[in-house]
């Protein structure tokens, strides 16, 4: 196969597996990243996932995560619901409404490796999505699918930024897609105006410490006194700088039906989350990042937002 075919028939196995887009970018080191990334560090804005700051070198270089990388092949996966949440009820960010992305995601991308492989012969490859040292974003704008947002997000022109983000980092030399270089935000600032929490500190520069995805999810503690009647009862992650962003007017849903909202996230209102118990907890989110709060931090912020009533803002 050349490497025109082999390109093609990736991206033809990806839509196959139901992947939104699939483009392909030249592995190399990712020079201009760094100051970006070592002043984002300094100034703490990785709050307590002290994890992020370990493999620097391995951030911005996918040789060490893979010899002899040639390619980053990157993904784009829809997780659009067609059911929202009652919006008089708690929220959970709409990633989280299905199963776990990480095993439905990482399941799709073996396969296609396993059918590439039958085509190519054996290569070295490793598979992410969230989930290791590698600069999704930027890997997907030098694909050429989307700007990076000021709310520091992937933006696809057509799609919209309800996606996950995933790639194999490869050894194939394949045909590279020409980066994304126009910047379609614009003079909008709508994402930046609407953070409850004002954790936008300058566009594209996301300060973890103040955003209510790290508050809900990542920090181990309780959000701050700052914090108090800001959270918009959220109780897992946030939508609002995606719900505001006008390039997802017109998202459409997803067609993965792993991803179909758990029926008690869509009809569940403050009365029943109040409730929650751990039973109800295990059986619920069997199968979902949720999980990754534990009972004990989702009732930590089912908690905080009994406490603080709803946001100032709403
Ligand atoms: S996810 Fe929410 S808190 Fe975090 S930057 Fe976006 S709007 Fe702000
Ligand atoms: S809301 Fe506006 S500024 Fe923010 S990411 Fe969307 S287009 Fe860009």
């Amino acid at each position: 196969m050349t490497r025109q075919q082999l390109t093609q028939f990736i991206k033809q196995k990806a839509k196959e597996l139901s992947f939104s887009d699939c483009r392909v970018a030249k592995s190399e080191y990712l020079a201009e990243e760094a100051p970006k990334l070592e002043s984002w560090f300094r100034k703490g804005y990785q709050g307590e996932m002290s994890y992020l700051e370990r493999h620097f070198e391995v951030r911005l270089n996918p040789s060490l995560l893979v010899d002899g990388a040639k390619s980053v092949i990157c993904f784009l996966c829809n997780y659009f619901p067609d059911k929202q949440q009652n919006t008089d009820s708690y929220h959970i960010a709409k990633y989280a409404y299905g199963d776990d992305y990480h095993i439905v995601i990482k399941e799709k991308l073996q396969q296609l490796v396993c059918e590439i492989q039958e085509k190519a012969g054996a290569f070295a490859y490793r598979i992410f999505t969230d989930s290791a040292p590698i600069m999704e974003r930027v890997w997907a704008q030098k694909a050429g699918l989307g700007w990076i947002g000021k709310n520091s997000l992937l933006i696809s022109k057509q799609k919209g930024s309800f996606f996950f983000l995933a790639e194999i980092v490869c050894d194939l030399e394949l045909v590279y897609d020409e980066p994304f270089t126009t910047d379609h935000c614009g003079t909008c600032t709508r994402c930046l105006d609407a953070c409850p929490t004002q954790a936008i500190a300058a566009p594209q520069v996301i300060d973890s410490n103040r955003c209510i995805s790290y508050l809900t999810i990542e920090l181990k503690g309780a959000a701050g006194k700052e914090f108090e009647g800001k959270m918009q009862d959220w109780i897992f992650g946030c939508d609002v700088c995606q719900d505001v962003c006008p390039w997802n007017r017109f998202s459409l849903p997803h067609s993965e039906w792993r991803f179909q909202p758990k029926e008690e996230i869509i009809h569940y209102d403050r009365n029943d989350w109040d409730e929650l118990d751990e039973t109800a907890f295990r059986k619920i989110f069997k199968n979902s990042a949720v999980k990754r709060t534990k009972f004990s931090g989702l009732k930590r912020n089912i908690e905080s937002c009994q406490t603080n009533g709803k946001c100032e803002n709403q």
